[in-house]
C-alpha cells in the first residue's frame, strides 16, 4: 500500500451535514485512515482556507446559491479528485425540490406566509439563490461519485482507501442512491 499521506479537503453546500455525520460514522476505521490522510480544510478541522493544492476534494450537498457555486468551483480548481458525496451533491435531492416552484413563491411561503414574527426576506448577510438547484456536476467536473442519503460510512472508507491504495474507486460496487 502506498504509504504517503494524500490531502484531503471537505465542505458542505446545500446539504443537511449528514453526509459529513456518515464519514464521522467510521469511527475506529476513521483512526486508521487519519493515519494515511491529511484533513487540510473541512468543517471538521480548524483549518479554513483551501490549500493551493489538494489531493482529494469531497463535496456535500447540491449548487443552491452563488456561495455554492463559488465554493465549487474553488474545489474543482484546487482538487485533483472531486468527489461528489451523497444524493444532494448527486442529484440535488432534496434543495433541489424547490425546482417544482417558482423562487419568490418559495421565499413567500418561507418568509411570509409561515413567519409568526418579523416576516421578511433577509437579504443583507446571506447569498443569493441560484434557479435552479443543480448537483455539483451540474457546474464543475466530477470525478467519482458516493451515493446515498447519507452514503453508508463503509461506502466513505472503501472510497478513501482505494484511493490510498492507487485504485480507482467503484463506488456503485457498496453503495446506491437512498441507501
Ligand atoms: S444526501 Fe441526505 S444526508 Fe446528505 S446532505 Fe443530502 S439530505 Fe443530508
Amino acid at each position: 500500500m502506498n504509504t504517503k499521506k494524500i490531502t484531503v479537503a471537505t465542505a458542505w453546500l446545500d446539504g443537511c451535514s449528514g453526509c459529513h455525520m456518515s464519514f464521522l460514522d467510521l469511527d475506529q476505521q476513521l483512526f486508521d485512515l487519519i493515519a494515511q490522510i491529511d484533513i487540510v480544510y473541512s468543517p471538521l478541522v480548524d483549518a479554513k482556507e483551501l490549500p493551493a493544492m489538494v489531493d482529494v476534494g469531497i463535496l456535500e450537498g447540491s449548487i443552491s446559491s452563488e456561495d455554492d457555486l463559488d465554493k465549487a468551483r474553488l474545489f474543482r480548481q484546487h482538487c485533483k479528485l472531486l468527489i461528489s458525496l451523497g444524493d444532494c451533491a448527486i442529484t440535488g435531492n432534496v434543495p433541489a425540490l424547490r425546482n417544482q416552484f417558482k423562487l419568490a413563491d418559495v421565499l413567500n411561503r418561507a418568509y411570509y406566509e409561515t413567519a409568526t414574527v418579523q416576516a421578511q426576506i433577509p437579504t443583507r448577510g446571506v447569498p443569493a439563490l441560484r434557479v435552479p438547484v443543480k448537483p455539483i456536476h451540474g457546474e464543475v467536473v466530477v470525478d467519482v461519485f458516493i451515493p446515498g442519503c447519507p452514503p453508508r460510512a463503509g461506502a466513505i472508507g472503501y472510497v478513501l482507501t482505494e484511493l490510498l491504495a492507487g485504485r480507482v474507486p467503484d463506488p456503485s460496487s457498496v453503495t446506491r442512491f437512498g441507501a
